[in-house]
This record gives structure tokens, sequence and C-alpha cells, in this order.
């Protein structure tokens, strides 16, 4: 990553982890060097300190897990509960119990204990693996600490700062005091490991894998976080400051969003769980433009009834009401694995059997169970059905079929519409097709990107190469956009790229009609749509389809559309 600077400002560069901008002192940890091995770790002392310590951090990590549920991260809590099992697992004490009673002391023995498994799964290709090897060091590390009395937190900081460290595991994130945390950089990690995704479900700005930050940032001065943009500014000029207040916080704006020259955008947001359905709402969001309807799976190791998945849907549809919700159909597979689902090992799984494909030809009658489901919620309520990795017109010609059946069954024929995620390049290329057979597109900038460029989005090597602002992926949304308004279909963008302030000027330049954001960006996003103006943003756009880089756009996109 790089850095710029001026007389007065250093600029550093890393992967924009979580939005929000903030600014605050830095309040750097450098987190404690655990002491050598004491000799009270050996012999049958050793095992008993063991027994103490693991306690103890199941206990750290339940309070922390529940702290994450009562601030609506419930599905992230599930991270440290995972955290939690591993501790369970009889194989840890047995393992290290006998490498003890050898003479290893107790602190030694948990890691060795524990190393081959978080070797195996570092060597895996599937990156969900891979993370999984880092929760399981951050387990040993907390077992580690436990045993010599070190803290593995940072203590809170004295007044509001953002936590400069090379680097936070995620128990960590977890368990940063948010009254006096801000937002968090640091040297090391990815925008998919656990650590940045339990900063995003916790509203907390963060940017990740600044090379040479701990060295740059000294304690106390002032730096201005840009969780969007990836950007960390040390010692900002009082002008950049100007826009931002302080920590981010979710501001309800429920007008709409319409732009200078009289356009509506829908700005909906995105939702994971019951909890972001809350905070969109809380937010003022038009609807939910995206349910992962993942949710409803998860948690249990066994499938919910449709009568289950109804009950779960109707609390949804009561914390948006009366605004619209897009329910997305079970999109399982490759980073998104489901214990109660467990599927046979792929050699490339992202090409796999997932999402729409996994129902279609292994279990048509999960996809009916949610078809009911949804149809049974559409006759009260105003719900959208979408089905996610479309790649051919066949594919939607079958999940019609379907509903038609489902439809059959329960005798309602409510009103739905009916919408396809446009992820797949084939279903981009084919746009034209597609929208004489479904009601709307809505773009998921994620996997498309993903699979336009053939570029792994879990791998960070490749993050600069998966680019959304890339002229090649701006043109395959021209076309899916033109292709759907001659059919007058509509267009929203569900991927992160709806969240990412420089592409909206963009995206409502190429026609799109709705973004769906993540929940604590609704405001800022309304905020950006009400200062633009389409024609303007038209001849932007149009623009940037004839530049050659990302590079390129971002430059166009920065000169040309006035800042709100
Ligand atoms: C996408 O691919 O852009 C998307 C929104 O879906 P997900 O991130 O859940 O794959
Ligand atoms: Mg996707």
């Amino acid at each position: 990553m790089t850095s710029t600077s001026s007389p007065s400002q250093t600029q550093l560069r890393g992967i924009a982890a979580a939005p929000g901008q903030v600014a605050a002192p830095a309040w750097r940890w450098d987190e404690p060097r655990v002491l050598e091995s004491a000799a009270d770790l050996t012999g049958e002392t050793g095992i008993n300190r063991l027994h103490i310590a693991i306690r103890e951090v199941k206990g750290a990590l339940a309070t922390k897990a529940s702290g994450l549920e009562s601030s609506g991260a419930v599905a992230e809590a599930g991270i440290l509960q995972a955290q939690a099992l591993m501790l369970d697992d009889p194989a840890l004490l047995d393992g290290a119990s006998s490498l003890i009673r050898k003479g290893r002391p107790a602190d030694a023995a948990v890691g060795e204990t524990m190393a081959p498994f978080a070797e195996m799964l570092r060597a895996s290709d599937d990156e969900v693996f891979r993370a999984r090897a880092a929760d399981v060091e951050d387990v040993v590390e907390q077992v580690r600490r436990a045993l010599h009395g070190v803290s593995d937190m940072p203590p809170p900081p004295a007044k509001p700062s953002i936590v400069v460290a090379r680097d936070l595991a995620p128990s960590q994130t977890a368990g940063l005091d948010r009254t006096l945390v801000v937002g968090f950089a640091t040297e090391q990690g990815t925008a998919t490991a656990h650590t940045a995704i339990l900063a995003r479900a916790l509203g907390l700005p963060a940017v990740v894998g600044i090379a040479g930050l701990v060295d740059a940032v000294a304690d106390g001065q002032v730096i201005l976080l840009d969780g969007d943009r990836g950007t960390l500014v040390i010692d900002p000029p009082a002008e950049a400051l100007a826009h931002v207040a302080g920590p981010m916080r979710l501001v309800a704006d429920a007008a709409p969003a319409v732009t200078t020259d009289g356009r509506r955008i829908e700005v909906g947001c995105n939702a994971a769980n019951l909890e972001d359905a809350h905070r969109g709402a809380a937010a003022g969001a038009d609807g939910i433009g995206l349910l992962r309807s993942e949710f409803l799976f998860l948690g249990s190791d066994r499938l919910p009834t449709e009568a289950q998945q109804v009950a779960m849907l109707e609390q949804v549809m009561a914390a948006m009401a009366p605004r619209p919700v897009i329910l997305r159909t079970l999109d399982v597979g490759a980073d998104k694995p489901l214990p109660a689902l467990p599927q046979p090992v792929e050699a490339n799984p992202a090409l796999g059997v997932r999402g729409l494909r996994l129902q279609l030809l292994r279990r048509p009658e999960l996809l009916m169970d949610q078809l009911r489901a949804a149809l049974r919620i559409a006759t009260r309520h105003p719900l959208r059905l979408m089905f996610p990795m479309v790649s051919t017109i066949d594919e939607v010609h079958q999940v019609k079929r379907l509903l038609e059946k489902a439809r059959l069954e329960l005798n309602a024929s409510p009103r739905m519409e009916v919408g396809i995620m446009v992820e797949v390049p084939s279903a981009a290329v084919t746009a034209d097709a597609l929208a004489k057979e479904v009601d709307f597109f809505s773009l998921g900038t994620n996997d498309l990107t993903q699979y336009l460029f053939a570029a792994d989005r879990t791998n960070p090597d490749l993050a600069a190469l998966a680019d959304s602002l890339h002229p090649a992926l701006l043109r395959l949304i021209d076309h899916v956009v033109r292709s759907a308004h001659r059919k007058h279909r509509w267009v929203g963008v569900c991927g992160e790229m709806a969240s990412d302030l420089r592409a909206v000027p963009l995206l409502i330049g190429l026609g799109v009609d709705e973004l769906s954001v993540h929940p604590p960006m609704v405001a800022r996003i309304k905020a950006t749509v009400r200062g633009l103006d389409v024609g303007e943003c038209a001849r932007v756009a149009t623009a940037a389809l004839r530049l050659d880089s990302g590079a390129a756009v971002r430059r166009l996109v920065e000169h040309s559309v006035s800042k709100t």
C-alpha cells in the first residue's frame, strides 16, 4: 500500500474494511509480549492452570459474544461462539495435558496441540478454512495470555480515540469499548477477515493492511480515518476535518433521496438478520434491497421448516413495515458454507454448486419451502423475491416453473415482483433476454467483479485487480441497465459498490434506479444522491466508460463530481 505526504500531512493507504469517516487522536496499542514460560506451568500445576485458563477464556468469549448480540450483531457473535466451541474439544485438553506430562510447559503445550490444526486450515484452498486458521491462532493466544495473566485486550483509552495497532484479533475487536474507541487502523488484515466483518457489524470505521502504520503514527496524534476510501491522514488540515463531526452515527433520514434535477433513487439497506432490518429502518432506509436469507438457516444444525421461515420473515417485515423487502433465496456454497447443509468438497467452490445451482441441482425441495414461505408472506406484505447466482435463462425458466407449482399448491397468487441477481457475467451479457422474464435486476457487484476479473473476492492479493470502478465492470453495468430499461424493468445494485461514495455518481449516471447499502450508510448515501445532478452524472459515466483503468475513473470522479 502506498503513502503520500505534503509538508503538513501524511496520508497512508490501506484496505477499506468498514465504512465511515472519523477523526480523533490515535491511541496506539502495542500488544504486550507474553513472558517466557514460568516454572509453575509444568506438571500437574500446569494442567490445573490450563483448566482454569480455558474456563476464563470461555467466559470472556461468552461475555463478548453477548455484547455483540445486544448491539445487534447476532450473526457475528457466532464467530466468538465458534471459538468457545474449539475450547470444548476434548482433543485440546487431552493433547495438551499429555504434552505437559512429558515436560512441556502449559503455554507451549496448548500452542503445539493446536498448531497442526491451524496449519491444516491455513494450507486449505478454501478462504473460509484459511480464515478459521486465524481464529484458531487467536484462541491459542487468548489461552496463553490467560496462563500468564496478561490481558489480551487493549485497555480503554482515556478519551474518544482511534486504535492504531499492528493487528487486532476478532475477539479483541469484539471487546473494544465502543464508547471510547471510534475506529481502528491496523498494519495487517484483509477486508474479508473476521476482524473486518465485526467492524462493519459494529459500525466502527476501519482501515486495515496499512504498511508502516505503527512506525508512522505517534500516540495522541490526530488522525483522520476514512473507512470508505481506505486512507488514514496524520495531522489532517482543519479544512479536511470540516465534514467530519466525530464518530459516525446512525442518522434517521426517512425523506426520499431525490437528485437536484428531480430523479428519485430508492436507497434500501442490505440485511443479514433481523437486527440489520431494525438498524436499516431506524436509519430511514426505503426498504430492504437484499435480505440475505442465509440467516434463516444459520445457528442450527437443522434446516428450518416452511412455518419457521414464515415466522422469521414476519418479524423482518414488521421491522421494515410498510416498506418493501427483497428476499433473496438461499445463497450458500463457496464463501458461504452452511453447517446444516454440508456439501462435497469441490476443486473450485466459487465456480461450483452454489447459490441457486445448489437448490436446482440437489435440493429443489428446499427451494420449494422458500417459495411457499415467500408466497405466504407476500399475501400480507410488500415482499419481492430474488434469485442469486443465475447464469442462464434456463435456470430462470426452471425457478418460474417451481414458483408456479408453489402458487398452485397454496392456491395463492399474491402480487409479488420476481427478480434475479445479476452477478455472473453470462447473465449480464444476456440481460436483454433475461429482462423479458423478470420484473427487476439487482447487480451483485461483489460476485460480478470477482467473476469478471477472474479474481477470488476473498484473496487480498487480488483486491486491486477486482476493482469495481474499472471500466470493464462499468461497461457491463451500462449494458445491463440499458437492456433492462428497454423492457421497462428497474435495476438495483446490492453489492458493496452501492455503499461506495465514489461509485454512486457513476451508478446514477448509468441509470441505476435503486441502491441497497449497509444500514449505517443509508443517511450518507441519501445525502450524496441529493447533491447529484443526473445529467452531470451521465456525462461523467459516459466519459468513464471510455477510460482504460479504475484509477483513471477514480480521478475523473474526484475531479468532476461536486462533493456533498
Ligand atoms: C454480491 O455478490 O454482490 C452480493 C450482493 O451478494 P453476496 O455478497 O452475498 O454474494
Ligand atoms: Mg453474490
